[in-house]
């Protein structure tokens, strides 16, 4: 999940790394209210989850009133990268007098925490890594150790920053590694990292990464729910509680258990084919989950197969069965599906699947041949549908 600046540097502030605040407006007149509040020079920056803002026309330092009015007015409702600006955050401009740059991600590969830091920072900083890689200092942190003061020092001499800005870095980056640790971050990134005129030393720019996978020990990310840019499908699929991955394939695939789904997607490939999703409907696959997995499905203008694998356990095949046939009566699907149903009381599911089976239903009883089918299936269909293309 990435957050927006302003999300941010009020995520960075509670871990005490120091940052410039300001208002965040979504009108014109709010955005010049919150400049007035600023004070004047303020700095009215676009809020999308990309980064080269400045370089987009995107972050405007405004000496009065009516610049501050013009800003707002240019900035809303602009296009950055195709994402529209919903958002301005208002700040009282700071004086720069270096801009550097600061990230910690986790290096998989050698499994431990990777930081990066240069003198280098702003807007250029990815010419600045690709042409002089010297110019960035990597240190890699144990994530048993932490980062101890006498790395961070030995780290900031590396990538030869001035003297007067050594203390100030040394305790931003303290403060950004809990951050990124304690905060459960995938990547914290501080680009500019700057100094002040009159010497302090402070975070200008936020990108934040939180990992996913830590949702359940923070409630409060849910307050980011209402910013995240999902597709239509993802979106869809949360509100009804599925655990849902858009793919660019052309089967889509609902499966109970992550285990079997993530091998639909596998067998699916081995039938020539193409999976449109990932979908988990977990253990039950009653009549209303199997309805709204089809829904979510249905969504998807590339799905032109529809691939049910599941495997009968607590929820017995003839639930299963009688689910499908339901769901099938609730929503009126774009695709053929078709269904691979094992495991407990399997026979009696495909008896009730054998009786409504039609060009809509088609049951196999192996996922190979199921696979296969729905493969056959999708390349048959024609391309475009709901009267497009
Ligand atoms: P990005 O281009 O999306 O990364 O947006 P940033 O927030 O990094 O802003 C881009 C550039 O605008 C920075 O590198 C700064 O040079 C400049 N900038 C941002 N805020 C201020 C400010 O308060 N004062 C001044 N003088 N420049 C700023
Ligand atoms: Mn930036």
């Amino acid at each position: 999940m990435d957050l927006l600046e302003h999300q941010g540097k009020a995520y960075f502030a509670r871990f005490a790394v120091p940052v410039s605040t300001g208002g965040v407006a979504t009108t014109v007149d709010a955005a010049v209210a919150a400049a007035d509040e600023a004070g004047y020079p303020a700095v009215v920056k676009a809020q999308v989850h990309v980064g080269g803002r400045g370089k987009a026309g995107g972050v405007r330092v405004v000496p009065d009133r009516a610049s501050a009015r013009a800003a707002a007015e240019a900035i809303l409702g602009m296009s950055i990268k195709d994402h529209v600006v919903r958002a301005v955050l208002v700040e009282p401009a700071t004086d720069i007098a270096e801009e550097y740059y600061a990230s910690f991600t986790l290096d998989r590969a050698a499994r431990l925490h990777l930081g990066m830091l240069s003198a280098r920072g702003g807007v250029d900083i990815e010419s600045v890594a690709v042409d002089e890689p010297d110019a960035v200092a990597r240190l890699h942190v144990d994530p048993v150790d932490g980062l101890t003061d006498e790395a961070c020092r030995e780290w900031v001499a590396r990538a030869a920053l001035p003297e007067a800005a050594t203390e100030g870095v040394v305790t931003l980056l303290g403060a950004l590694y809990r951050c990124f640790v304690e905060g459960d971050a995938d990547l914290v990134e501080v680009n500019p990292l700057v100094r002040t005129t009159d010497g302090r030393v402070l975070a200008l720019d936020a990108k934040v990464t939180l990992d996913d996978n830590a949702v359940f020990r923070h409630p409060e990310w849910s307050e980011y729910h209402g910013t995240q840019e999902l597709d239509e499908r993802e979106a869809l699929a949360r509100e009804k509680g599925l655990q849902y991955i858009g793919l660019d394939g052309s089967v889509g695939i609902i499966a109970n258990g992550a285990g079997l789904a993530m091998s639909t997607l596998d067998v699916v490939n081995q039938a020539g084919g193409q999976a449109a999703n990932f979908l988990d409907i977990g253990g039950g696959a009653s009549a209303a989950v199997m309805a709204n997995a089809l829904e979510v499905i249905n969504t998807d203008e590339k799905v032109r197969a529809i691939f049910v694998n599941v495997f009968g356990g607590i929820t017995r095949g003839e639930e299963v069965a009688n689910g499908i046939v339901e769901a099938l009566g609730r929503v009126d699907i774009a695709a053929p599906l078709v269904v691979r149903l094992d495991g407990t009381n399997a026979a009696e599911g495909r008896a009730i699947l054998a009786r409504h089976e039609s060009d809509r239903l088609h049951s196999r009883a192996t996922m190979l041949d199921a696979a296969r089918t729905a493969v056959e299936l999708a390349e048959a269909s024609p391309a475009g549908r709901g009267g497009e293309g």
